[in-house]
This record gives structure tokens, sequence and C-alpha cells, in this order.
């Protein structure tokens, strides 16, 4: 708790000197406060975690007609019926895989590149796929245009990951499987860790951390209810 006070006086100083080139918003210290209750009792919150919320402006991954909401701690609509996340599980999911920077990690669902933002000033590299054409070629658009490098999108689908770049140290999956897709918890390194909201279209679906130990074994760990658009696709043989 104290910790998170000091964090939070930090971001104060953000907002009035815009120290660094941070990033004045809200949402960041809403969604550090929720990000704090969210992960397991005890548990410290990862300042770089919200080091790179704090400087990856969400405002540029926002269509048009939702910038005035860019702000707000709340999920938005982009393009295809699809959504940018919240900002605090934005942050929940980026601390379950623990991110360090020599880490490779695959993201499934790109949407419009936020999450793959903020991974991409904590890891090594970036691979994320999108299983709509025209939102991964805007995603690419944007991440380039706002310098980040080590983010590679392509159109597929995430139901069979990204083999040619296997294993990943970490996976993070940002529409909801009806269950944890095989092909993905095959692609995770050993000592890996992937985060998959897991439940049925439409309904409440559990933050699920998946870990494969050094040996293979896998544990699942349920972290807090969500609601995520769909994944859809899903090839006969890679479910
Ligand atoms: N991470 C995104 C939020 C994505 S919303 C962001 O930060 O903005 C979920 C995304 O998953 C949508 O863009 C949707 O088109 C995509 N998606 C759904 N099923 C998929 C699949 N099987 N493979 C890849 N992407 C998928």
């Amino acid at each position: 708790m104290k910790r998170l006070a000091v964090t939070l006086l930090g971001l104060g100083f953000a907002w009035t000197g815009g120290e660094g080139g941070a990033v004045a918003e809200p949402a960041v210290a809403q969604a550090v406060q929720g990000y704090a209750r969210l992960i397991a009792p005890g548990e410290a919150d990862d300042p770089r975690v919200i080091e790179a919320l704090r400087h990856v402006p969400r405002v540029e991954f926002v269509p048009p007609e939702w910038r005035h909401r860019a702000h707000a701690d709340t999920a938005l609509p982009i393009a295809h019926g699809q959504t940018i996340s919240q900002p605090t599980i934005v942050a929940v999911m980026t601390h379950l895989i623990a991110p360090q920077p020599h880490m490779k990690v695959l993201e499934v669902g790109t949407g419009s590149g936020y999450q793959a933002a903020v991974l991409a000033r904590l890891v090594r590299k970036v691979h994320s796929v999108e299983i709509e054409p025209e939102l991964a070629t805007e995603a690419a658009q944007r991440l380039e245009r706002l310098g980040i490098t080590n983010v590679e999108v392509r159109t597929g689908d995430g139901w069979a990951g990204w083999p040619e770049a296997a294993p990943f140290d970490a996976i993070v999956v940002t529409a909801a499987p009806p269950r944890v897709p095989e092909a993905l918890v095959a692609q995770l390194a050993p000592g890996g860790r992937m985060v998959v909201p897991v439940g049925p279209a439409g309904g409440i679906q559990q933050l699920t951390l998946v870990e494969k130990g050094r040996d293979g074994g896998v544990r699942h760990t349920v972290v807090t209810d969500v609601r995520f658009v769909p994944m859809t696709g899903g090839r006969p043989a890679g479910r």
C-alpha cells in the first residue's frame, strides 16, 4: 500500500512536469489502482509496467470519434466490432507475464496495437497476430508511425500461434477462446508464462495464467473475471 502511494505520487509529478516524455493520462492512474487490486494479495506492483503505460499514448490507438474517452480506464470500440482493452487489464496482463528485457513474446489479437506497444517497451521482441487484415495493417502502420520497431504484426489465426517464431518466453491472448488453445501451450518455452481470458463468447471469462514448468508440466491459475471479445477462427486441427 505504501508503495502504491509512492507510485501515484510519481505519476502526479509526471502530470505537472511532463517529465521524460511521459503521457499525462488519468486512465493510467486509475489503471495503477485497479491493477494493484487485481494482482495477487501481497504481491508488489511492477514499477516498470506502470512506466510502460505512462509512455504509451493511448489516444493514438483510439478511433477519432472516441478520442475524448481515450483517457478513461475503460475498454473502447475500435473498427470491426473489436475493442481496445481497459488500461487496468493491460497492466494486469503485462504484469502476469513477468516481462524481462530478453524476452520474446507472442500476442494473439493485435487490435489497435496498444497492448503490443506496452509490451514493446518491456521486452526484446513482440510478435502479434491479428485475424482481421485491416486491423493488422492499421496497427502495423500506427506502431511504425510511433517509432516502435520491435513489434512484428501479421494477419493470421491465433489458434495456430506463430510456429516459425516459437518458442515464446510469454504469450498474451487478448481475445477469449472457450479453452486454452493447445498450439499456444506447445509454443510456450519451458519456464514460460501465458495469460489468456478463457470462457464463453459474450459472457464472463476467467483471466488465466498458464505456467509451463522447466519439466514441461503446465499449471493453470485463475486470476480474475474479465470480459473480452471472442477469439474467432480456429482450424479443426489447431483446436
Ligand atoms: N490487444 C488489443 C485488443 C484486442 S481486441 C489492443 O490492445 O487493442 C481482440 C482482437 O483479437 C480483435 O482485434 C480481434 O479481431 C482479434 N482476434 C479474434 N480472434 C482472433 C484469432 N483467432 N486470431 C487472431 N486475432 C483474433
